[in-house]
């Protein structure tokens, strides 16, 4: 059943890859379509179990796996289960004879567990939809290969976080957002990072819930939120006026002090509040009431924009979110990915996007990594996009940089409709 495949055709970013399929006849109809894109080495499993003792006989690991859904004993999503319990964290592509909406669910499933997933699609797999999942391994990320090694995660503890805070040592990120229709850049969105020498800068999903849990994030909020002001005065001085997006927990707006901090910070860094955008998440929107949402009232009446962020994990009603004045929908990123390729997420999608435009709000889509999502949102009319196929998070000093190479590929982002025939 192990039996590597050697052709090599130069093209193909696919060194070696694992199809796992209980069906011998798919199996080689996959095999065959690999060969003949140039895959250089290609295994084969019959069942979870076998491709679990293939992997950890293997030297070096397969770069992707295609991954059967229905199997006898153990199931594909059983198996991706397995596979991250062992590190194993090829890149994936879900292929499946069941309906998409299923085949979908898993490529989510596996994307929250970490994996990287190049695509899902029907059985028998067809040799264009095979080509662009491989071409999407190319793109973007690097892939992980399968045998890195894990650096093993350093204890963090609330001491150590007031502290770093303290000493300044959680620092800002910027990413991009920008103009949908031009590709101008528009803003960015501050993103706190916890940077330690000689170390690895710890992500903000590690700390952050714990500066919520440990009393930690209004002092955390205001350091980033003075970094942030400082930077936007900066580029304001250079001739870059850029709306500077900043993350409020929902505990923040129980202090009644938030809006006097804020106002004092801007009035410091000498920008305008209409400058400013503050990202409030869907779901601490709902939970919002009396005092809160005064908090919220003042800093819109003061200019600030108000961004519900994360949005479509909330399960809100408008008529809930209406009783705040937001100005601005961000649409989460599980609604983004992939978008193009999905009929059911574009329909949501659309929804939320007429329903922004109705209350009037301006419309931001996180999470694009690819061209083809982009145009696709595009279409649907979103004013403004951000993600890594724009730009990753970047330190302040690496931004001129990015600039420069964002200039050189305006032309290819531009929107140009479609010529209506005469
Ligand atoms: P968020 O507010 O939803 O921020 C967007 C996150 O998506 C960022 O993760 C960003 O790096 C990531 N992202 C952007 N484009 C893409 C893309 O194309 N693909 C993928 N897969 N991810 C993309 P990051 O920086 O790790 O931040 C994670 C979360 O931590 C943020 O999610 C936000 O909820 C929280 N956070 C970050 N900074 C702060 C802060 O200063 N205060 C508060 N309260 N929360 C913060
Ligand atoms: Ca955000
Ligand atoms: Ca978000």
């Amino acid at each position: 059943m192990h039996s590597p495949v050697a052709a090599r055709v130069s093209e193909c970013p696919i060194g070696s890859l694992l199809i796992i399929d209980d069906s011998s006849v798919q199996r080689a109809h996959t095999v065959g379509i690999c060969r003949s894109l140039g895959v250089g080495m290609i295994y084969e499993a019959g069942s979870g179990a076998q491709a679990i003792e293939l992997i950890g006989s293997l030297v070096a690991p397969p770069a992707l796996i295609i991954v059967d859904l229905e199997m006898p004993e153990m199931d594909g999503i059983e198996l991706i289960y397995q596979l991250k319990q062992r590190q194993y964290m090829a890149p994936l592509i879900v292929a499946s004879g069941r309906e998409p909406a299923l085949i979908q669910a898993v490529e989510a499933a596996a994307h929250n567990l970490g994996f990287r997933v190049l695509g899902g699609m029907q059985k028998p797999v067809d040799p264009g939809a095979l080509s662009r999942a491989f071409a999407r391994a190319g793109q973007g990320e690097v892939i992980v290969e399968a045998d890195t090694p894990k650096v093993p995660e350093v204890e963090i503890s609330a001491d150590l976080l007031a502290r770093a805070v303290a000493a300044g040592m959680v620092g800002v990120h910027y990413q991009p957002k920008v103009d949908m229709r031009t590709g101008i850049v528009r803003g960015v969105e501050a993103l706190a990072r916890w940077t330690r020498p000689g170390l690895d800068a710890v992500a903000p999903d590690r700390f952050i819930p714990l500066a919520e849990r440990e009393g930690l994030i209004y002092p955390l909020t205001l350091s980033v939120m003075d970094q942030a002001l400082a930077q936007a005065a900066e580029w304001n001085a250079r001739g870059l006026r850029l709306s500077m997006a900043i993350n409020l927990s929902p505990g923040l707006l129980d202090h009644r002090s938030l809006v006097d901090e804020v106002l004092a910070l801007v009035a410091r860094h000498d920008v305008q509040p209409n400058q400013v955008v503050l990202e409030i998440t869907e779901t601490s929107a709902v939970a919002c009431w009396g005092a809160a949402l005064g908090v919220l009232a003042r800093l819109r009446l003061k200019g600030f924009g108000l961004s519900i962020d994360d949005y479509g994990t909330g399960f809100s009603s408008m008529q809930q979110l209406s009783r705040i004045p937001f100005t601005e929908l961000k649409i989460d990123r599980s609604f983004v990915r992939g978008v193009h390729q999905r009929g059911n997420l574009r329909v949501i999608l659309q929804s939320a996007l007429d329903m922004a435009r109705q209350l009037d709000l301006v419309t931001v889509a996180e999470g694009i990594e690819t061209i083809e999502d982009w145009r696709l949102l595009q279409e649907c009319g979103c004013s403004t996009g951000q993600g890594y196929f724009i730009g990753r998070p970047m330190p302040a000093g690496e931004f001129p940089q990015w600039l420069k190479r964002h200039q050189g590929v305006l032309h290819t982002l531009r929107w140009a409709a479609r010529r209506s025939p005469a």
